[in-house]
């Protein structure tokens, strides 16, 4: 389980995320929307150490995370995929797998039986496999390195429709496997259909934390409409 305790975050000066508690549990995906600009990607990075920590606390499975050590992350088991999908694009399908694997770690899910193309492409260089395809080899990456957590930036983006699904349906599989997997897009969409709790951010702040329930899509309706 994944606790942020008012942590505030941003770049040197700049302060883009406002004091924020927000729990992602284990076993369940927690979906972080909000608008181009609200501070998503900020948080994310704020918690995995690539943006500056301005106050608060990070706790990973009852353990707190000093700010500035990404690797402490990373040895416990947290994974982000970053909106550029962070795969190695020079190196081949397999040896971005390879590279992902980690000695401690057994996958909830093999990624190859979820995604097949990790098998029929094994030997192309990432670099020239399509948006949606690197999408799917990077959230491989990502389930082969997350035990505790993993978190994926703009999940949606540059999918088509039924790899959003496959894609969910495989993450719904690792967070039953005991996973925490905290979810960000822009768009409510599909991952309403999968998330058991729905925060929403708002310049900065959240400004929605709700369980997935009747009347949320409504309220996400209202939240997000542009003004
Ligand atoms: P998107 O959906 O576009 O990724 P987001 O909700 O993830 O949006 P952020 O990328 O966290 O939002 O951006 C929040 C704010 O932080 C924006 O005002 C942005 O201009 C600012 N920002 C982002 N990166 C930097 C940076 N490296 N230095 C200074 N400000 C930044």
């Amino acid at each position: 389980m994944l606790e942020l305790t008012g942590l505030a975050g941003g770049y040197g000066q700049a302060a883009v995320v406002r004091p924020t508690d927000l729990t992602v549990r284990a076993g369940e995906i927690t979906a972080l929307i909000g608008r181009n600009g609200a501070g998503k990607t900020t948080l994310l990075r704020t918690v995995f150490g690539l943006a500056d920590r301005h106050g608060g606390t990070v706790t990973l499975d009852g353990r707190a995370l000093s700010p500035g050590r990404p690797e402490l992350l990373a040895r416990a088991g947290a994974t982000l995929m970053p909106e550029d999908r962070g795969v190695f694009p020079a190196l081949t399908v397999a040896e971005n797998l390879r590279l992902a694997r980690r000695r401690d770690t057994v996958p909830a899910v093999d990624p190859h039986t979820v995604f097949p193309l990790l098998t029929d492409r094994a030997g192309q260089q990432a670099g020239t496999l399509s948006g949606g395809q690197k999408q799917q080899l990077g959230i491989a990456r990502a389930m082969l390195a997350g035990r505790t957590l993993i978190a994926v930036d703009e999940l949606t983006q540059g999918l088509q429709p039924s790899v959003v699904a496959d894609v969910l349906e495989a993450l719904g599989t690792i967070a039953a496997a005991g996973t925490a997997v905290l979810l960000v897009d822009q768009h409510a969409g599909a991952l309403l259909d999968h998330s058991r709790h729905v925060v929403v951010m708002e310049a900065g702040r959240v400004v929605l934390d709700a369980p997935n329930g009747p009347g949320l899509r409504d309220r996400l309706d209202d939240l997000l409409a542009v003004r």
